[in-house]
């Protein structure tokens, strides 16, 4: 059968581009999913000519247009939700539960911005000068630019594009070369729902070659990025020199608290969650487990047990609890991370790669690792957690802050005395307690601290910071 070609969305017309590359399912590097456009920075230029052409119509459109567009956007994902979770599985590698978990929350973030579109409200009040008003507003910041990893290859585009589209802004979706198709199937929906051409545009290709031409763009007012610490640095300086507004979602090595006090069955659930599920490759993965002396053997105990235990496989077998990791690349920097940690003195239980047609790793536990090791310290974005002894709180609260990240951290006790102390001083944007570091909702703030994050919080109503710009105006009869 011959591969079918996915071309960019320029303009509302499907654009094929000077060369395509290979999709390859993580599961089973011989099934290639499509070729898929790889694109050339003249491509790039003319995806944000066309949303700059189509921005000035689309700001002052009527919301009733937005919001009826973005709906439905959400309910086609719904309506295709088993094909796109499957695809999503196939090209990422988490388990189709978590693949079609994935889609419906996509779905979720449109109906959720659509209404949104109608709710943008400002301000009216008196000013200091008699006779005048004063009036707030929100305005489209104009086209942006998205650019996505490749571990929520659906929610990810979702949560910036809803956002951004429902506010009046104009798009560039820029995403992971590793995993293209959730993203050209979320173009092929926009375009289904009715999204006015140039609106949204498609460019897919490497970060270095149209991600870099994207950002520098004199034409682009705003980038918002969800990737490593080290690229969103440099998008960073890139933006600064031009000008424009950035966003950052950036890494972690997200703590997880167990006090002595703990639901040992709880802490080991959440643990084996948010270190192991979607094969450890979350920005809020538990990666650090910080435990209190006195229940610290018996939770090893139990963690080594369970993780031993989880199911590794095909990300499409129905039996899978964790799928493979996402290409041979990370799959060897995680094995080079387990060597490293061998050679700090950790003891390195599992992790060992598993044969098959996939890059599959048994998820690994790094018993007696202290916090100074650089696998305690460095973002390793795979199915690996080290177990800290400390002494009891105090030391874990303090060894769950020592760390350049603060994305989101975990505790498991039954002290409200110590959930409460810890939720007031963990240095993360996100605290859970009594629940895995990572899942979250749909409808509140998600955003980091420290190296994680850069800018105005991502989703919810907060999510506005980042796609208005705010008019002041003074009005006199
Ligand atoms: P990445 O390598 O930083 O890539 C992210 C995106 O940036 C990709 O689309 C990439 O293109 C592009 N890119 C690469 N170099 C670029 C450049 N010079 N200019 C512009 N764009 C460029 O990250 P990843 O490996 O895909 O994803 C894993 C990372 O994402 C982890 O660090 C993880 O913690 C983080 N993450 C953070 C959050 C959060 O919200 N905090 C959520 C999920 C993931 P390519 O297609 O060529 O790679
Ligand atoms: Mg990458």
């Amino acid at each position: 059968m011959a591969v079918q070609r996915f071309d960019n969305l320029i303009g509302g017309q499907w654009a094929p581009a000077d060369a395509y590359s290979r999709n390859i399912n993580p599961s089973d590097v011989e099934d290639n999913i499509g070729e898929f456009a790889s694109s050339s920075n003249t491509d790039m230029d003319a995806a944000v000519e066309a949303a700059r052409s189509a921005f000035p119509a689309w700001a002052n459109a009527s919301p009733q247009l937005r919001h009826d567009v973005l709906h439905r956007v959400g309910e086609i994902i719904m309506r295709d939700k088993e094909m796109l979770g499957t695809l999503l599985s196939r090209e990422e590698g988490k388990t189709l539960a978590e693949g079609i978990g994935e889609t419906v929350r996509a779905s979720q973030i449109f109906t959720f911005f659509a209404g949104e579109a109608l709710r943008l409200g400002g301000e009216i009040g008196p000013s200091v000068r008699p006779g005048v008003d004063v009036m707030v507003e929100r305005q489209a910041v104009g086209v942006v630019g998205l650019i996505t990893p490749w571990n929520f290859p659906i929610a990810i585009p979702a949560w910036k594009a809803a956002p951004a589209l429902a506010f009046g802004n104009c798009v560039v979706l820029k995403p992971a070369e590793l995993t293209p198709a959730c993203s050209w199937h979320l173009a092929r929906i926009i375009k289904e729902a009715g999204c006015p051409d140039g609106v949204f545009n498609l460019v897919m290709g490497s970060g270095k070659t149209v991600g870099q031409a994207l950002v520098e763009n004199d034409r682009v007012d705003g980038v918002s990025f969800t990737g490593s610490a080290g690229v969103g640095r440099q998008i960073a300086t890139n933006c600064a020199a031009s000008g424009k507004r950035f966003q950052l979602e950036m890494g972690g090595k997200n703590p997880m608290v167990i006090l002595d006090d703990a639901d040992l069955e709880l802490a080991v659930d959440v643990s084996i969650n948010g270190a192991f599920f979607s094969t450890g490759q979350r920005c809020t993965a538990s990666s650090r487990l910080i435990v209190c002396e006195q229940i610290h053997d018996e939770f090893l105990e139990r963690l080594v047990s369970r993780a031993s235990a989880l199911r590794v496989g095909n990300a499409l077998d129905q039996d899978t609890q964790v799928g493979p990791v996402v290409s041979e690349e990370q799959l060897n920097q995680n094995l080079g991370y387990l060597d490293i940690a061998r050679d700090e003195g950790c003891e390195v239980i599992g992790g060992e790669r598993l044969d098959g047609s996939g890059h599959f790793q048994r998820p690994a536990v790094l018993a007696r690792a202290t916090n100074d090791m650089r696998s305690s310290r460095e973002e390793i974005f795979g199915p690996i957690a080290s177990v800290i002894r400390v002494g009891g709180y105090d030391e874990a609260l303090s060894v769950a802050n020592d760390t350049d990240f603060g994305l989101s951290a975990g505790i498991c006790t039954r002290s409200l005395a110590h959930a409460t102390h810890f939720r007031k001083h963990a240095r993360a944007g996100m605290v859970m307690v009594n629940l895995p570091t990572a899942g979250v909702d749909y409808h509140v703030p998600f955003g980091g601290t420290k190296a994680s994050s850069h800018g105005p919080r991502e989703q919810g109503t907060y999510a506005r910071d980042f796609y208005t710009t705010i008019k002041t105006s003074y009005i006199t009869a």
